[in-house]
């Protein structure tokens, strides 16, 4: 039988055992082509039904809001950081940032490089431990988007709700949360997210965007940073990562199976219920890091009495077959990562684990 962990990586993270399974079976010969679908032409015919399967299946998940596009693009979510200033800061204007912890930071670092930004709203002062409340965001003059991350991944929080906008185009990094609820993308300009946590393997970078705003660029830019080059190429320009994007499919295929959106969300619920409640339930045992309002259903952050006790959780765990279970390097601690892909079985194991610890510890 195949051993498979209690993967609880950050990402590149667990993906579907069903769509692993699947992926190898048609490995070799990939709809009797006489080859796998990485040593095809991206211009052939199975090639280009693969690609454009995976944009129509993303849009139905989502109920198909009129006027939105779905790119894949390379780079990582990183390198959208840099394309959005490029192609939507204009003279004169303010790129706005909601400023939430590691990952809006590294967005508004970039921007910077671009253009004048402004911060909206912002938790630094509590250390990116609660939330902002967007309901009083305070925009520049002359804003040309607001960007917001709907989850932080290394602090472990979540937004429950986003704001209202109005004609100011909202954009958003989605890339630890992205397909692990439902939500209105047309309330958005544009979403994007590296896929390596809830989509598929790393390699690829999904961008859903309204047509009207990326189908033209400013004319300086190079043409592989510019959103109409791709747009107008069906992300085909230049050679797409082929194998990434056959696995997305097959693992948007997985979600329709589970019940869309609505039911990952569900099981998502269910998961983050049953840690969250151990570590409240541990009697200051664990930790929890974030405001309970805030925290995140995809990234559990928690810490344990001293940074010695949480050495000896993380070295216990992972001879007890729990993988990544270490907080990112920047902030320590510990996270449990619990994308789409996670079992409910591998979010009990942890607890009855953290139980133990507890009692041999405690
Ligand atoms: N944004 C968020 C919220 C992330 O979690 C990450 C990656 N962990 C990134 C952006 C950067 O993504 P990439 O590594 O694909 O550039």
């Amino acid at each position: 039988m195949t051993k498979r962990s209690y993967n609880f990586n950050a990402g590149p993270a667990a993906l579907p055992l069903e769509v692993l399974e699947k992926a190898q079976s048609e490995f070799v010969d990939f709809r009797e082509s006489g080859m796998s679908i990485m040593e095809m032409s991206h211009r052939g015919a199975i090639y280009e039904s693969v690609h454009n399967e995976a944009q129509e299946r993303l849009l139905s998940l989502l109920g198909n809001p009129s006027g939105y596009k779905v790119l894949f693009l390379q780079g990582g979510a990183s390198t959208q950081f840099a394309m959005i200033p490029m192609n939507f800061l204009g003279e004169g204007q303010q790129a706005n940032y909601v400023k939430t912890g590691s990952w809006a930071n590294k967005a508004i670092k970039e921007a910077q490089l671009i253009g004048k930004t402004h911060v909206a709203a912002s938790s630094e002062s509590d250390k990116y431990m609660k939330l902002p409340e967007l309901s009083s965001l305070q925009l520049s003059e002359q804003p040309a988007y607001l960007h917001v991350t709907s989850n932080e991944t290394i602090e472990g929080t979540q937004f429950k709700e986003f704001p209202d906008t109005g004609s100011i185009p909202l954009i958003c990094d989605m890339s630890s949360d992205i397909l692990s609820r439902p939500f209105d993308l047309s309330q958005f300009a544009m979403v994007y997210a590296g896929a390596q946590k809830n989509l598929g393997p790393s390699g690829v970078t999904v961008v859903l965007a309204r047509e009207d705003m990326i189908s033209s660029s400013p004319k300086h830019l190079p043409t592989m940073l510019r959103y109409d080059t791709h747009v107008g190429n069906n992300s085909l320009y230049n050679t797409p990562p082929s194998f990434g994007i056959y696995m997305i499919n097959e693992v948007l295929k997985w979600i329709e199976a589970r019940g869309g959106l609505e039911g990952v969300q569900e099981l998502n619920r269910k998961k983050a219920e049953l840690i969250y409640n151990e570590i409240d339930n541990s009697e200051g045992f664990y930790q929890g890091c974030v405001d309970p309002a805030s925290r995140s259903h995809m990234n559990v952050t928690f810490r344990l009495g001293s940074e010695e006790l949480e050495k000896a959780f993380a070295k216990a765990s992972e001879q007890e077959g729990f993988i990544g279970l270490k907080g990112h390097r920047s902030v320590g601690g510990l996270r449990a990562s619990i994308y789409n892909a996670v079992p409910y079985e591998s979010c009990e194991a942890l607890v009855n684990f953290m139980k133990q610890f507890q009692e041999q510890h405690a």
